[in-house]
């Protein structure tokens, strides 16, 4: 055995006791020593339909309770060579989007700044404008992998420039990603122009709509964008409805067609050898999620973002 954090087994207590996080990884009050750090961000007042996101890093945590350490897929063993711990949740401010937007950023500042790669668990998308922002003032704009039905490049909506559907537009304006990097996976749905993504073409984002991932595996196309990507620092978002709401009922803006679980499981375990520097799963809505699915789910993509960064250990 090693000194590093370690799950509690379903061997050791029973799956259904024991403290509610990540995988019962022990609760850090400090980011000392860590190398990574999962943290929830409870957080709804951002999403434009159904609302519910606060609940997801409480309800995911309570779905990980079944993951065990290793990964008998592809050999990852996260926890033999980093110190991960579940840091809790941000004290966000649920009546103000704004200042829970700035108390995100100056969290990310802080875990950042200790060398600490962060693994959050939503929450609605706005989450990930603010850590946009911490990430590109540490590491420069970043390589963006953004798995999701929904391309969030609204320019407003009501008027306001910041919430789940504007995330991506403001981190071009911003300057945080690197636009020909940035690879927009699973999108699809209806539309309120004929032309509503070419804009973002137009500033270099890859598209690659759902329907033409239909029936596709895909590891060739995350093993392409690995290679196009290189070695430079790239961020994972991954929001839970870009799987299609047979696997993943439970969200705020569900829509058809989505990729499947495999395909899931694929494409995340093709962009394995990256420079992960953080990553993110939004949008799982617990109220909507009558059987659980969607944050077992959600718990299980975590894990595997978990094996792909960069120090894990493969037998
Ligand atoms: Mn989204
Ligand atoms: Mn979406």
């Amino acid at each position: 055995m090693n000194d590093f954090n370690q799950p509690i087994s379903g061997n050791d207590l029973a799956r259904f006791s024991g403290p509610n996080t990540f995988m019962r990884l022990p609760q850090a009050s400090s980011l000392d020593g860590l190398d990574v750090a999962i943290l929830g961000v409870p957080m709804d007042i951002g999403t434009s339909w159904r609302s519910g996101t606060r609940f997801g890093p409480k309800q995911i945590r309570a779905e990980s309770a079944m993951l065990r350490p290793y990964n008998m897929a592809t050999g990852a063993a996260p926890f033999d060579s980093l110190q991960m711990a579940d840091v809790g949740d941000l004290a966000i401010n649920t009546f103000s989007l704004s200042d829970s937007l700035r108390i995100i950023q100056d969290s990310y500042d802080a875990i950042l700044g200790a060398g600490v790669i962060p693994v959050a668990l939503g929450g609605d998308h706005a989450i990930t404008l603010p850590i946009l922002r911490a990430i590109a003032a540490k590491h420069g704009p970043v390589a963006l992998v953004h798995v999701d039905a929904h391309a969030d490049v609204n320019d407003e909506m009501f008027g306001e420039r910041e919430t789940h559907g504007t995330v991506f537009r403001r981190a071009h304006e911003e300057g945080l990603i690197v636009p020909e990097k940035t690879y927009q996976i699973g999108i699809r749905g209806t539309g309120y122009a004929a032309d509503d993504f070419t804009e973002a073409q137009g500033w270099g984002f890859q598209h690659f709509p759902a329907h033409e991932l239909w029936h596709r595996p895909l590891g060739p196309i995350g093993a392409e964008i690995r290679r196009d990507i290189g070695d430079r620092p790239v961020y994972v978002t991954y929001d839970i409805d870009s799987l299609d709401p047979a696997f993943a009922p439970g969200t705020g803006t569900p829509e058809i067609g989505g990729l499947t679980t495999p395909q899931a499981l694929e494409l995340i375990r093709a962009l394995r050898g990256l420079n992960v520097v953080g990553c993110d799963l939004v949008e799982v809505s617990p109220p909507y999620d009558t059987s659980g699915n969607t944050a077992l789910t959600a718990a299980n993509l975590i894990y595997e973002l978990l094996c792909i960064l960069p120090g894990v250990t493969y037998r």
